[in-house]
């Protein structure tokens, strides 16, 4: 590392809190070092009230550009000069590229969902989705893959704090794309089934899965499911979750959430950089 910064070094970054857990860092710093480009990328803990000085200082030692996580993804576009489309339909940013001063947000999760599709070789274009969740993840994908020219998305949620998002994803979709969206309860299973019948993806963008839900499947049983049906978790710890594990059992095609991480980082790189970040070296950094 000491022989790799210089006075030439430019920076990139990660604002967030808590961000100690953070595996950017990894992912850019191995990027940067294999292709040979001068730019160190660190994370920085930020508190709410330091935000706007925060950004500020970013602008004023010129980084180049960083990441926002939890809890500023919908908080920074204030202090920004620019909001890509994108990021306007998900009401959240976590990238900002920063042009000789001109601050621009984008998010590049979704993209990343999109791309991670790719590399499996998956084409969901112009076919139906249906997805869980409406949260952070789900809004991200949704919007992303709207955009990108999904025809139908069948979005499913609880009546929890997350349905008013749902609704508004759902308009936003059916008023700015040409994608058909719709709104289900998750608690009504007939059109769950239905829907997953006709749809070429089921992905889930819940917790369901993880942390106290791992072994538990958002769907009520595996009947839910055939053979030629993609299915799609967002989650990667664990990395085959109770959901991917029945879906592969089933024989159907499964993806986990480790290419969304990996490639909403791409993403981000790209757009600070103009580089392809080299996939199989920052699996290789990050152990996996
Ligand atoms: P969030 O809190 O914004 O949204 C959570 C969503 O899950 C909501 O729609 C909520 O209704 C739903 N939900 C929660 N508990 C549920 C339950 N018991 N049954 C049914 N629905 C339930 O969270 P988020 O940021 O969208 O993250 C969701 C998941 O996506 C997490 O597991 C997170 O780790 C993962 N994630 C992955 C990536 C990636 O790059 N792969 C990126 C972001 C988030």
């Amino acid at each position: 590392m000491e022989k790799r910064i210089t006075g030439h070094t430019e920076l990139l970054g990660l604002i967030a809190t808590p961000i100690r857990h953070s595996k950017s860092p990894t992912m850019h710093n191995a990027a940067c070092q294999e292709l040979g480009l001068d730019y160190a990328y660190l994370a920085f803990d930020i508190q709410p009230e330091q935000l706007e000085d925060a950004v500020k200082g970013l602008k004023a030692l010129n980084v180049r550009g960083w990441n926002v996580s939890m809890p500023y993804k919908t908080t920074i576009g204030q202090y920004l000069d620019r909001i890509s489309p994108i990021a306007q339909m998900c009401g959240a940013i976590n990238t900002v590229i920063n042009d000789q001063g001109v601050l621009t947000g984008t998010i590049t999760d979704g993209t990343g969902y999109m791309e991670s599709l790719k590399d499996q070789g998956i084409d969901i274009i112009g076919k139906k989705m249906t997805i869980v969740g409406a949260g952070g993840a789900a809004t991200a994908i949704v919007m992303q893959a709207a955009m990108d020219g999904v025809k139908e998305i069948s979005i499913f949620n609880r009546k929890d704090p997350s349905w008013q998002r749902a609704q508004l994803n759902v308009s936003i979709i059916n008023e700015q794309t040409d994608c058909h969206a719709q709104l289900f309860d998750l608690d009504d299973t007939d059109a769950l089934r239905q829907e997953i019948n006709s749809s070429a993806i089921f992905t889930n963008a819940t917790n369901v899965g993880m942390g106290n839900f791992v072994g538990k499947m958002v769907l009520p049983d595996t009947s839910y499911l055939r053979k030629d049906l993609i299915v799609s978790d967002v989650i990667y710890m664990p990395e085959k979750t109770k959901l991917l594990e029945e879906a592969e059992k089933m024989g159907c095609q499964t993806i986990n959430g480790l290419g969304m991480m990996l490639f909403q980082g791409a993403a981000s790189f790209r757009l600070w950089t103009g580089k392809d970040m080299p996939i199989d070296v920052v699996k290789k950094a990050l152990n996996f």
